[in-house]
């Protein structure tokens, strides 16, 4: 049978390999090549503020633009790049762009604006980051308040002491924290208070069923409430529908970003955006 389907077929049985570890070599050749070839982009994704309805932030999203596939999701190539140590380099260029775009935006004349990063918690575990993101703010001279990192729980609850020195460096930086798909890791609330960082974000697991179910409802205000008991502000991810936006408004959630406002939008349909619904007064 592999005959019949022809040479590579039975390279690919005779060398050993399963289909998707080939796979996986495929796809890490591929991103490199990828990146030397500059089919690496950001879009960016509106945060709004829940009680003026305005426009605070932008959350940066890697797009991978293969010409001959299309774009390429981040959840198949994020894990790839952080196997193959890759993530490295990526989250470099991400930190990087995000300052450039966050200074050419002031440039343009937009208000200031929080830049959300997502930061892998391989880059996180690396000590060179606090250094990497001092000097990416000096040499791009973007304002470190409005640079926002986003970690997973995960990534800061294994080495509790470590986490909290990091974070701790990070913050004296005078950029703002962030706690990403928060409810989904294993969060420790005796951690989570000891840690200096500025918002939660809820996971849009929580999001989706609201307002009906309403265990999620019930977590989500449950969440809000410990935020602010933490001094922690909360934003709420994945928001599709009014129903859930109102849910959130009405329960003090402060921001929240998804599909209902906008999409992840290429650095230029984000400035029209703000152009067209909020420069005016
Ligand atoms: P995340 O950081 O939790 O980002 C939110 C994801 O939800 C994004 O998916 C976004 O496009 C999507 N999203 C936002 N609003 C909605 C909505 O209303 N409905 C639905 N269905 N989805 C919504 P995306 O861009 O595919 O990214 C997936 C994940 O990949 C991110 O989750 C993040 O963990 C990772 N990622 C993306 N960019 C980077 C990056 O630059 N560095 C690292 N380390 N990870 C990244
Ligand atoms: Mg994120
Ligand atoms: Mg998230
Ligand atoms: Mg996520």
């Amino acid at each position: 049978k592999a005959k019949s389907e022809g040479r590579n077929t039975s390279a690919y049985y005779s060398d050993g390999m399963t289909q998707s570890a080939r796979e996986r070599l495929t796809l890490e050749s591929r991103l490199r090549n990828a990146i030397v070839e500059q089919q690496l982009s950001l879009h960016y994704q509106p945060q709004i503020d829940l009680s003026s309805g305005r426009i605070v932030g932008a959350e940066a999203l890697l797009r991978w633009y293969d010409p001959d596939e299309g774009f390429i999701a981040p959840s198949r190539f994020i894990p790839i790049a952080e196997s193959s140590g890759l993530i490295h380099e990526i989250g470099l260029w991400v930190i990087e762009q995000s300052c450039r775009q966050g200074v050419l935006w002031l440039q343009e004349g937009l208000p200031p604006l929080i830049i959300a990063v997502n930061v892998s918690a391989h880059q996180f575990q690396r000590n060179e980051l606090q250094q990497q993101i001092a000097d990416t703010l000096l040499s791009s001279g973007f304002p470190a308040e409005q640079l926002e990192l986003e970690m997973t729980e995960s990534a800061l609850m294994t080495q509790h002491e470590r986490a909290v020195g990091m974070l701790s460096s990070l913050k004296a930086l005078g950029i703002r924290l962030a706690i990403d798909d928060f409810g989904t890791g294993y969060s420790s609330l005796a951690y989570l208070k000891s840690f200096p960082i500025d918002v939660l974000k809820i996971d849009k697991s929580f999001i989706d069923q609201l307002p009906e179910h309403q265990q999620d409802a019930e977590i989500c205000k449950a969440i809000v409430t410990l935020a602010h008991t933490l001094g922690f502000d909360v934003l709420a991810e994945g928001v599709e529908l009014a129903a859930q936006q109102l849910y959130l408004q009405q329960i003090g959630c402060d921001c929240y970003q998804g599909y209902y406002y906008s999409k992840p939008l290429p650095a230029s349909e984000f400035s029209e955006l703000l152009k067209r619904v909020g420069l005016s007064d």
